[in-house]
């Protein structure tokens, strides 16, 4: 199996790809390398912005919040995403 990357547009397969739960066949949309290159970027531009905001709340208290938040999105998604991943065993 194979995806195309969102970013490079590149058709790779799923190996190429982080898991993600919410993406397509439980991988992320785009592929390692583009993902690795946009991290880097992103993480340097709003680096100063996110310290600011989340300064006076911890990383695991706004981990905790969002799923808190989402929790019934994120078991839905997971769910999906064991069914998918069984459905694939089964055909091979
Ligand atoms: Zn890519």
């Amino acid at each position: 199996m194979s995806k195309d990357c969102s970013i490079c547009g590149e058709n790779k397969q799923l190996d190429d790809f982080y898991d993600h739960y919410l993406g397509v066949g439980g991988k992320m949309s785009d592929c390692k390398e583009c993902f690795k290159k946009k991290v880097r970027t992103r993480y340097a531009a709003i680096e100063d912005k996110t310290i600011s905001r989340y300064k006076n709340m911890s990383t695991l208290e706004y981990k905790r919040k969002y799923r808190e938040k989402n929790r019934h999105l994120i078991n839905e998604y997971q769910k999906k995403y064991r069914l998918t991943k069984k459905s694939q065993i089964n055909k091979v």
